[in-house]
């Protein structure tokens, strides 16, 4: 039997490097290892004192005057310093900021990945700040879908079989109906027996999405989904983010530095400084080029 050679175009790189570096927490989840290292969490402490009442609405997500300190004294870094924010059923937003300015912090969080130092983060309804390890992990898995820049797909294993590995550790029956529901929504029905050495990176990333809305999670995260594609596959790849949005009304939230991605958000917000300085209901990437100018400039 032939072995299949690594790919070497300008996918070279998606390849190889998610299996020669440490997956992050997000990562880990995904493909269905153990989430939340214990030490990660050292040093976050959630404060009760200013918890309020949040989401008697149908916010699917609510944060309040959410902030978060790495490290403490002189070395301490607030890396958010105050955010607020809904995410409606069946909404698209965008996060967008400078590097730095707090948007993998925010979205750990809001993902409950990681704890705030103060404020208030509701999932799905339910006070996050007010969970132990083991509720935060079954509400992740519950809950929460992640895509990443990097498929997360591991090697050994088919396009179907990597979509259904989250499913099956966690215990649970996969719908067959709905997986082929899935598989056609992100168009891999003819790829479903290959590898992720045979396929694409845009059916890598088709893979994921798949593997991420399996789950029918209430939110799906998106970490930079496109910073891997060249552009047209990135526009592909947006296309099925949002056809999810269309058709399931798939509560999204996405970090991007990609004008083009967050021109596809219902909302835009632009994070600087560890503060939401910026929203935009919606905008073309030139628009959204202007406001990330402009909150760069800061
Ligand atoms: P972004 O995703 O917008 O690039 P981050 O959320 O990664 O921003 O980081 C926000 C700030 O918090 C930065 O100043 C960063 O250096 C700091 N930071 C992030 N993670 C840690 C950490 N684990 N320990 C200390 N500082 C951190």
């Amino acid at each position: 039997m032939t072995k299949i050679a690594p790919r070497t175009d300008a996918f070279g790189a998606a390849y190889d490097h998610p299996w020669t570096r440490k997956r992050t927490t997000f990562e880990r989840e995904a493909i269905g290892m153990s989430a939340a290292l214990p030490w990660q969490a050292a040093g976050a402490v959630a404060t009760t004192d200013d918890r309020v009442r949040l989401a008697e609405h149908e916010s699917v997500v609510a944060a309040r005057d959410v902030t978060r300190r790495y490290g403490s004294g002189d070395t301490a870094v607030d890396a958010l310093r105050g955010v607020s924010l809904d995410v409606r059923e069946g909404e698209l937003v965008a996060v967008m900021g400078p590097s730095g300015s707090g948007k993998s912090t925010l979205m750990h969080i809001l993902a409950g990945l990681d704890v705030a130092s103060g404020g208030a983060v509701e999932i799905a309804g339910r006070d996050v700040t007010k969970m132990s390890d083991n509720e935060l992990t079954k509400l992740r898995r519950e809950h929460i879908g992640f895509v990443f820049q990097f498929f997360n797909l591991l090697p050994m294993l088919t396009a179907e079989e990597n979509i259904t590995l989250p499913l099956r550790i966690a215990g649970k029956k996969v719908d067959a109906a709905w997986l082929e529901t899935v598989l056609a929504q992100v168009g891999l029905g003819d790829r479903r027996r290959h590898r992720p050495a045979e396929l694409s990176g845009g059916q890598q990333q088709r893979v994921a999405i798949a593997r991420a809305l399996l789950s029918r999670p209430t939110v799906l995260f998106g970490d930079e989904p496109t910073g891997n594609l060249d552009s047209t596959t990135s526009g592909e790849i947006l296309e099925v983010l949002r056809a999810a949005v269309e058709s399931y009304g798939q509560t999204t939230i996405m970090v991007t530095h990609d004008a083009r991605a967050a021109a596809i958000a219902d909302r835009i917000l632009f994070l600087a400084d560890g503060v939401i300085v910026r929203e935009l209901n919606g905008a073309t990437q030139d628009q959204v080029l202007d406001a990330l100018r402009e909150v760069s400039a800061r």
